[in-house]
């Protein structure tokens, strides 16, 4: 799932800076700072619930909401 140009936003509708390219993203962590990438790819991390991507610092967790048709993204944490 490409999410080029997607509008990126935290779990509240916030738009966040993010860096989003092909099926793949960089984001901060929320709580740390500290940069973490997902994948929207299936089983890869922060693809879901299930497969979370975990910050190396703090060790939150993450995944990606994406509204393909709006061209959203959401990034719930765990
Ligand atoms: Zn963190």
């Amino acid at each position: 799932m490409n999410i080029t140009g997607f509008l990126l936003m935290d779990h509240e509708g916030e738009e966040i800076e993010a860096d989003a390219h092909g099926s793949n993203i960089a984001f901060l962590c929320f709580d740390c700072g500290y940069p973490i990438l997902a994948s929207t790819l299936d089983e890869q991390r922060g693809s879901d619930e299930e497969h979370p991507s975990r910050c190396r610092s703090c060790g939150a967790g993450y995944f990606l909401d994406v509204r393909l048709h709006a061209e959203k993204l959401y990034i719930h944490m765990l």
